[in-house]
């Protein structure tokens, strides 16, 4: 028996007893490394750009920050999340969702069969809003640009958007996460699904449902990718 096939048999039977198991490998083996080295040749690889983020003073939000926070994962991550901003344990921490919002991310992540370290979080701004505010139209806008670049960088076949921030920072438009979310949109040929932010989910547990049918989408899509 190959090993493919024993792996098959086993992501069969965990389907079977109800968890949706995808086998999605990252497409480079090369990990870490892979931050230091283009997906194209004579592109910009994510350590150009953290080099420049780690010293933005682009926005005010620059002096709030404890830390800047790029951006975590598999630089050749098939699946990348984009959430609204660090709060204040992600500030702390210079790692995006690692708070309690983070934690649920983590088990919606964990559910379609893989780990924090397949996938790629970022935020739409890198430095702290005072109070755990949204970002400002202008402080998104100032920060937008380093996160285009982070998705040249990594070429995502996926993205998903989690809030509304999120989504209408990312997408450019004002549309409503409630009728957004489950539904496929487009970035530059790129497929976008937004869901709900976990922080929302966390106040209002009755919608998990809804992010799990969504995440059951991001899992069939990479499964025929
Ligand atoms: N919420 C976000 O939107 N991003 C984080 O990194 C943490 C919490
Ligand atoms: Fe620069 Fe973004 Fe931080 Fe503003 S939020 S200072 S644009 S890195």
């Amino acid at each position: 028996m190959t090993k493919r096939l024993s792996r098959n048999m086993v992501a069969a039977y965990l389907r079977e007893i109800g968890i949706d198991y995808v086998l999605v490998p990252a497409r480079d083996p090369r990990g870490a490394e892979a931050e230091t080295l283009p997906a194209r040749e004579g592109e910009e690889t994510l350590e150009d750009i953290r080099k420049e983020v780690v010293a933005c003073r682009r926005c005010p939000l620059c002096s709030g920050r404890t830390n800047v926070v790029f951006g975590v994962g598999n630089p050749r991550a098939r699946l990348m999340f984009v959430g609204e901003g660090p709060g204040v344990e992600e500030d702390r921490q210079g790692e995006p969702f690692v708070g309690a919002a983070g934690r649920l991310l983590t088990k919606w992540i964990q559910r379609i069969g893989m780990v924090r370290q397949d996938v790629y979080i970022a935020n739409i701004v890198k430095c702290r809003p005072p109070g755990n505010r949204a970002p400002l139209p202008e402080e998104a806008a100032a920060c937008l640009p380093y996160l285009r670049r982070q998705i040249r960088a990594i070429r995502p076949e996926i993205l998903c958007t989690l809030g509304a921030v999120a989504l209408n920072h990312l997408l450019g438009n004002n549309d409503r996460i409630t009728r957004a979310r489950g539904t496929w949109r487009d970035l530059d040929g790129i497929p976008v699904l937004p869901t709900y932010h976990p922080a929302y989910i966390l106040r209002n547990a009755t919608r998990e449902h809804e992010v799990l049918a969504d995440f059951d989408l991001l899992a069939q899509r990479l499964r025929s990718g």
